[in-house]
């Protein structure tokens, strides 16, 4: 007789997503900005794990279950010789300036990570450590606390069971919008030329992973046309989420558009579509900042926030005025609320930067949280140009020469070699050094006073 296999499990949760859903409380607070790139985190994380000795193990994959809920990520790193577990965290400049609500979220999942690898090693005890790591001074700041095993499995289970509940709904709702979108049928009754070949190469792409560059002309219902066949491979292939990116908003508003045509009767698929804004268009208090002593949308947000998910989760439509709406009732900032949004929606509309750019939030998400996800970019002739300008410095040639003078020793000579290649790049615009001396007109006094315009490197 074979023993019974464990049921698999019903919903697979990233250690970081549970610890926000249930550690987090208090203000939002941006105050403690600006925070590392993902670059500079990666560079950080690398400088920590260098200094440990021999036979430490970093990003340690691990993952637990509990009552079906799945909980997977990847422990910074374990020092078995010290058996410690380690959860860095880079941050610029002083760790006593992260806020304590900040804290309590590293804590949850460095104890998180901490039960994960007792049961994965079968350790009675693990000290547990936050490490934080300046990325300014290089210095490392470690708090640490031994645990025991039994300690840090009821914490692991108390917060497991506080996620399950919402767990469910979420794998309510999964089963009914794949039914529904199985049964999704074409809202026109017949395609526009060359409508049917882009919706089927479309689905196509979706269904063997690859990617399509499709050229169609104007009129023939391109976002329709596009949105449709993705939602369509949703089911079969087991995607989380589509994201349809355009660099206008009037793309946006007409994705939102074929999107409303798709669900005109209330049982056609239940589809959380959420429309992503700009900070500076969402905001409803420009002129505070993002903290709970400015604003007052952002004190207490998340000890509002779980209410406000709530319903949030229940309309059918996040559109810039939904969101603002529920925002309101629930007296929660809209822009974060959309971001939070993000992780339960099942169409995401948003602007190119929201996947492209170096911090590309919908980008981190997909990696983080390992989703399989459909990304529709409309016009991508724009890509090449917004490429460019998400990943270009641009430097400010006044702003520079005065960062220069005030430049400690050790970077003003670099500096200084930047700036005599600057000024010697030939431009139209100014006259050169050599320009400037052969000019009876022009004094090299009056030359060397005149600010160039701005460069762009
Ligand atoms: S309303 Fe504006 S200032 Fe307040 S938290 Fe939101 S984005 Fe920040």
């Amino acid at each position: 007789m074979s023993a019974a296999r464990p049921d698999p499990p019903r919903y697979t949760v990233a250690v970081r997503t549970l610890c926000e859903f249930t550690a987090k409380a208090g203000d939002l607070d941006l105050r403690f900005t600006p925070s590392p790139t993902g670059q500079e985190g990666v560079a950080g994380h690398g400088v920590v794990t260098s200094r440990r000795g021999p036979g430490y193990e970093p990003e340690v994959a691990l993952s637990g279950e509990f009552e079906g809920l799945r909980v997977r990520g990847r422990a910074d790193g374990y020092d078995p010789v010290a058996n410690r577990v380690e959860e860095i965290k880079t941050i610029r400049g002083d760790k006593t300036e992260i806020p304590q609500n900040h804290q309590a979220l590293h804590w949850a999942q460095a104890k998180i990570y901490g039960w994960l690898l007792c049961e994965a090693r079968n350790l009675k005890k693990i000290d547990v450590a936050l490490v934080y790591f300046d990325i300014l001074s290089q210095r490392e700041r470690v708090l640490k606390e031994r645990c025991d095993a039994a300690t840090l499995r009821a914490f692991f289970e108390d917060s497991c069971r506080r996620f399950m509940q919402w767990a469910e709904r979420e794998i309510a709702h999964r089963g009914n919008r794949d039914a529904g979108l199985q049964a999704l049928a074409f809202p026109h009754a017949t395609f526009r030329d060359g409508q049917r070949l882009l919706a089927e190469s479309v689905y196509k792409a979706n269904a063997s992973a690859r990617t399509l560059m499709a050229q169609a002309p104007t009129g023939i219902g391109k976002s329709i046309g596009t949105v449709f066949p993705a939602l369509k491979a949703m089911p079969t292939q087991r995607l989380d989420k589509v994201f349809f990116l355009s660099a206008r908003s009037t793309g946006r508003a007409v994705a939102l558009q074929a999107t409303a045509q798709l669900r005109r009767n209330p049982d056609d698929a239940p589809l959380r579509v959420l429309e992503l804004m700009a900070r500076d268009k969402a905001c409803e208090h420009p002129d505070l900042a993002c903290h709970g002593e400015s604003c007052p949308l952002a004190r207490g947000f998340y000890d509002r926030l779980p209410a406000a998910r709530d319903a949030a989760s229940r309309a059918a439509l996040l559109d810039r005025n939904a969101v603002r709406e529920i925002a309101r009732a629930h007296e929660v900032c809209p822009y974060y609320l959309a971001q939070e949004m993000i992780r339960w929606s099942d169409l995401v509309v948003a602007d190119y930067n929201y996947y492209f750019d170096r911090s590309a939030m919908l980008y981190a998400l997909t990696a983080l949280n390992e989703w399989r996800v459909s990304v529709l970019v409309d016009e991508a002739h724009n890509l090449v140009e917004r490429g460019r300008a998400m990943y270009t410095a641009t430097l400010d040639h006044t702003a520079f020469r005065g960062v220069r003078l005030s430049a400690p020793g050790a970077l003003k000579r670099p500096m200084d070699k930047v700036y005599r290649q600057w000024n010697a790049w030939p431009n139209p615009a100014r006259p050169t050094m050599k320009r400037a001396r052969k000019s009876p007109r022009l004094s090299w006094k009056r030359w060397r006073s005149s600010a160039p315009p701005s460069s762009t490197t």
